[in-house]
């Protein structure tokens, strides 16, 4: 005669299939499938959760927020250069040697990080001129100060000096804020 177990689970009589005498399921049939499918739910559950720990540790890594960071930086350059050139429309220093391309003319150069987005510091200027900012930046400088008074050159300058690191957040806002006024 087999000799019945008590099931773990169930409490219930059951015979246990035996292998070298010993039995090879604490648990009945109808249980053993039950705890099975569990232990199956369980595992897809801890799979999930350390992908999502995965994911986190991601974005929170330095590289991954080196790289968000300039491709928001990429998307501000281009959005607010949109922004610029609907605004002006036509070169800040029209002559006509003038090509039609409008660009987005920064006076103070872009690398200072603090009036890169600034919208005095950026006019819209055509390709000819913009790139006559690098040899002969008097051009357009002087006739900023003759637009808007030497004392705006001047706060222009000292906010350009000041040391501003944006913050991903801070770019997505300004994105969303450019974009909301282009037409
Ligand atoms: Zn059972
Ligand atoms: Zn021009």
């Amino acid at each position: 005669m087999k000799k019945k177990k008590k099931c773990r689970k169930c409490k219930n009589q059951y015979t246990p299939k035996l292998i070298n005498g010993l039995p090879t399921s604490a648990y009945c049939n109808k249980c053993l499938v039950i705890v099975n499918r569990e232990k199956r739910e369980k595992k897809r559950e801890e799979k999930k959760l350390r992908e999502i720990k995965k994911k986190e540790r991601k974005i929170n890594s330095k590289k991954y927020q080196k790289k968000t960071w300039s491709k928001l930086v990429k998307e501000l350059d281009r959005v607010f250069s949109l922004f610029i050139r609907q605004r002006d429309g036509q070169c800040y220093t029209p002559t006509p040697k003038c090509n039609n391309v409008l660009q987005n003319g920064h006076l103070i150069s872009r690398r200072h990080m603090s009036t890169r987005w600034d919208e005095i510091n950026c006019n819209g200027q055509c390709g000819s001129h913009n790139n006559l900012h690098n040899y002969q930046p008097e051009i357009y400088t002087s006739e900023f100060i003759r637009k808007n008074g030497q004392q705006v050159y001047l706060d222009l300058e000292k906010r350009s000096r000041q040391i501003k690191q944006w913050s991903i957040p801070e770019l997505e806002e300004k994105i969303q804020y450019y974009k909301n006024k282009l037409k």
